[in-house]
């Protein structure tokens, strides 16, 4: 089971606890009205007026001229947050902070400990309220999705269980904006197709919802099934690049490192159960001039497949004549994996029972117990005489 704790209004509340006169009242952090500033976060009382977070305040002004308009400070959230991430620690080992205000909690295996999730999630609740004096929300479910769907139905103050054979009735009436990743050109397409509920959308053939949604079609079946996204990774690129000791003409030496290189990432995508969407390729010249291409990759975690891809930039940009200095790759647009396009499902099959393999092996007995037969060129060669440096 996953537990997502919520604060609620986290900059507001925090305000009120250091000046209680705020209490009760339209409160909005985020700057003047005169000043050009965006509202970071309204009291509940000031929601009541329309004031969203992210909104002018010159806007959130015109629709509650008497709200308190507060100018923030970070240093004091930041201090409650940690606070809050300490009190949090109390209840699982397993804490991921989503945000400064946000963490899911895997509760598996706490129960003989801290009882039932309801008591732990009830006691959670009262500690923060005591030792913080702020209103935590929490809803707590099979998957981090379900448990934050449950915690943002709970707001304010709240606390909301999703069991497992509940799953389907709770999300069925519910609005299709309650779903992870569902923005506003999304609405509007659904909305077209008469999908506005969860239940519709469930109910709307496959071919319907790739053709509104694209990828996310299957992302959303995926999560909808139970399927949950990972949130203690918040990797946004996985880059490696190598300078050469000595600048190189060899180009075979070159394509070698780029597969090494690409090996590198795609280990470590594969570790962290992701996909990359997009694939730079680096190249520095001995004049220090540097050179460098972007491309969309099938959705994968395969080196076989993005060398395949890769090759062609790399040729293109080494069209200079000069020696090589450094060679860097990037993977980036990165999605969790679980989903794999259906057009490359049987080579990929076969590719990730390899790939597998490959990780098994190198688990086992470090990285370069296996390369491909390009790598060993690298290592005849230069007796590894180039460094690498690893960038997240
Ligand atoms: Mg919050």
């Amino acid at each position: 089971m996953f537990l997502c704790a919520d604060l609620d209004a986290f900059f507001v509340s925090v305000e009120q606890v250091l000046d209680p006169s705020l209490i009760g009242k339209p409160v909005v952090v985020g700057g003047k009205p005169d000043q050009r500033g965006v509202v970071a976060s309204a009291s509940y009382e000031a929601r009541a007026f329309g004031i969203r977070s992210g909104m002018p305040t010159a806007q959130a002004y015109r629709l509650c001229p008497h709200a308190l308009f507060v100018g923030g400070n970070f240093g004091q959230y930041t201090l409650y947050s940690r606070k809050f991430c300490d009190i949090l620690h109390i209840y699982s080992p397993d804490v991921a902070m989503a945000s400064i205000d946000e963490a899911y909690l895997n509760i598996n295996g706490t129960e003989r400990l801290l009882g039932p999730p309801m008591d732990l999630a009830w006691k959670l609740k009262n500690e923060v309220r005591e030792k913080l004096h702020l209103p935590l929300s929490i809803g707590v479910a099979r998957t981090k999705v379900f448990s934050k769907i449950a915690c943002d139905r709970s707001k304010p103050d709240g606390l909301l269980m999703i069991t497992e054979d509940n799953e389907i009735p709770f999300l069925s009436p519910l609005s299709v904006r309650v779903l992870p990743g569902i923005g506003p050109k999304h609405m509007d397409v659904l909305n077209n197709l008469n999908i506005r509920t969860v239940e519709e959308l469930l109910a709307a053939p496959e071919w319907v919802l790739s053709t509104a949604l694209g990828n996310y079609a299957k992302v959303l079946q995926f999560l909808l099934h139970g399927g949950d996204f990972n949130s203690h990774d918040h990797t946004k690129s996985i880059s490696r690049e190598t300078t050469l000791a000595e600048d190189t003409f060899d180009r075979e030496l070159v394509y070698a490192l780029f597969l090494h290189l690409i090996e590198r990432g795609c280990s470590t995508l594969r570790e962290k159960k992701l996909l990359a969407k997009t694939l730079t390729v680096k190249i520095r010249y001995s004049d220090f001039k540097t050179v460098s291409k972007r491309t969309m990759i099938p959705t994968v975690n395969a080196q076989q497949i993005i060398f395949e891809r890769g090759i062609p930039m790399l040729n293109s940009l080494l069209a200079e004549k000069k020696r090589v200095r450094l060679i860097g790759i990037a993977l980036s647009n990165l999605t969790h994996d679980g989903l794999q396009p259906s057009l490359f499902a049987v080579r990929m099959n076969r590719i990730n029972r390899l790939n597998a393999a490959l990780d098994n092996v190198r688990g086992k007995f470090g990285f370069s117990s296996l390369s491909p037969a390009q790598v060993f060129a690298i290592k005849d060669r230069k007796n590894n005489n180039y460094h690498e440096e690893s960038k997240y």
